[in-house]
């Protein structure tokens, strides 16, 4: 079966089918982090999301070209770099380092290219010109470059694929230079902003003069540069479709007249405790915040996953505890099958298909349905049941453990939640394991029994087994 998305473009949920004629090669752009302050949990929910659909993809055996670009040039950024009297690169990346090692934490595969928009500047003032050019831009008395609404309605193109709008409501002629989308009317938008006092030494020149590219631009410069004037997907959070995106399709369309791209993905928002995230209402969590709770990003990353990616999500500290006591019965079954399956290979020339042990087929059908997760982790958690019972019945044969291994190595490759990282058992606890394990090789068990008990204290337990001891959290 194929692959359907819900396609904001069109309102509807449509058969995927990208525009490489043999099927197999995928453009992909999903907007990246204002890097101004480490990214919260909210973001983490649409780059999750961003990481299943990469993920599915290539589970589907597309070759998918990801790219993620970096925003590092923003009101919010020059507010920043001002307040914190840091040269802007420095300030911005300390945050784009954070959000690479949380993006590694969350364990998302890493985008194919990471553009950053202060690199891009020529592309980016070359694709004004050609807007210039076009008849669709315009340099206004405040020295800015603006994008021309009424000329790009009047050349035939459509301003508003995304967003249904009511253009008589509209105020007419008001020009919007701020970056805030959630502030932006509709309106002309900027896409160079002429130097201003508050922008220090931020500024770069051009054939418009002194200024720095507007946010909308750096996209579909960027985007285009990379996969071309057309391409397959592009994602981002709910709140990026207006403005955002569709000037992202009024900049890019204006200038090359070519559809810019086919399937747009929006994924619904996060709240926390059912309100919308605030420092005020305390309520707001960065990845770090979470982890200096002692949640891992394995626990994170499930429960992130749990909803269907068009719901908001409900985001709360019991549901991370659920998503540990989930984790923990998929590690115990997959450690069990792992006991029993080991040593036995399989070769491609497995005969039969038993689906009762490999459920990647049924799992792959559910997340065909426009990625319905919910679905897809009831398949996941029957075959846990099945397995669990066999397990315990003593019915299941090595062979048999090692093909349903086998089959959940490829569900893994989507979910990404499988492999507990040795990263997750803190460096103390694992000096004290070691310790513990040199105590009994020289037969000092009372030492190892005392370090047995300090791990207990900690919150660890030791499982001495035929093939070594392992540490399991309480
Ligand atoms: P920003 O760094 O603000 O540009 O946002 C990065 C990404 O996070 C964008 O795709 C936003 O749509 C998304 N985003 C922001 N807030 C939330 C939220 N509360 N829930 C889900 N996604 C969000
Ligand atoms: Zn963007």
């Amino acid at each position: 079966m194929g692959l359907k998305l819900f396609n904001t473009l069109s309102r509807s949920v449509q058969e995927f089918e990208p525009l490489d004629p043999d099927g197999k090669k995928v453009g992909m752009y999903c907007c990246g982090p204002t890097v101004y302050d480490f990214a919260h949990i909210g973001n983490w929910r649409t780059f999750v999301f961003a990481d299943l659909v990469r993920r599915y993809l290539e589970f589907k055996g597309h070759a998918v070209m990801h790219v993620m670009n970096i925003t590092d040039i923003e009101d919010k950024i020059i507010k920043g770099v001002r307040e914190s009297k840091t040269p802007l690169r420095e300030f911005t990346g300390k945050y784009e380092a954070a959000f690479l090692e949380d993006l590694k934490t969350l364990n998302c595969r890493e985008p194919h290219q990471k553009p950053r928009a202060t690199e891009h500047i020529p592309e980016i003032i070359a694709l004004i010109e050609k807007l210039i050019q076009r008849g669709v831009a315009y340099k206004a008395a405040d020295g800015s470059v603006y994008f021309s609404i009424e000329k790009y309605r009047g050349c035939g193109c459509n301003y508003g694929q995304l967003l249904k709008l009511n253009f008589d409501e509209m105020r007419a002629g008001e020009r919007v230079k701020s970056d805030e989308y959630a502030k932006e009317s509709i309106a002309d938008f900027a896409l160079w902003k002429a130097r201003v006092p508050e922008d220090g030494d931020i500024f770069w020149p051009s054939p418009f003069g002194e200024g720095r590219p507007g946010w909308h631009i750096e996209c579909s410069a960027m985007s285009m540069k990379i996969l071309g004037a057309s391409f397959d997907l592009h994602l981002g959070g709910e709140d990026l479709i207006f403005p955002h995106h569709e000037d992202e399709i009024a900049q890019s369309e204006g200038a090359t007249g070519k559809p810019f791209v086919k399937y747009w993905l929006h994924g619904a928002h996060l709240l926390v405790e059912g309100k919308k995230m605030s420092k005020s209402l305390g309520n707001f969590f960065t990845l770090r915040d979470l982890l200096a709770k002692g949640f891992t990003g394995r626990e994170i990353r499930f429960l992130l996953l749990s909803a269907h990616y068009r719901e908001t999500f409900n985001f709360t500290l019991e549901g991370l505890i659920g998503a540990k006591t989930a984790l923990t019965r998929i590690d115990e079954c997959v450690g069990k099958l792992r006991e029993i399956g080991v040593q036995v290979s399989i070769g491609s020339s497995q005969e039969t298909f038993k689906p009762e042990l490999q459920p990647h087929g049924q799992f792959s059908s559910a997340l065909d349905a426009d990625l319905c997760i919910s679905a897809a982790w009831a398949v996941v958690f029957d075959w846990i049941r099945e397995m669990n019972k066999r397990i315990a019945e003593n019915y299941l044969t090595a062979q048999d453990a090692a093909i349903a291994l086998m089959s959940w190595d490829k569900i893994d490759s989507v979910l990404g939640i499988g492999a507990k990282s040795a990263a997750e058992v803190p460096a103390e606890i694992l000096a004290l394991a070691e310790a513990r394990s040199a105590a009994k090789k020289a037969k000092d068990f009372k030492r190892a029994d005392a370090i047995r008990d300090e791990l207990k204290a900690k919150s660890w337990v030791i499982e001495d087994t035929p093939k070594g001891s392992k540490l399991k959290k309480i």
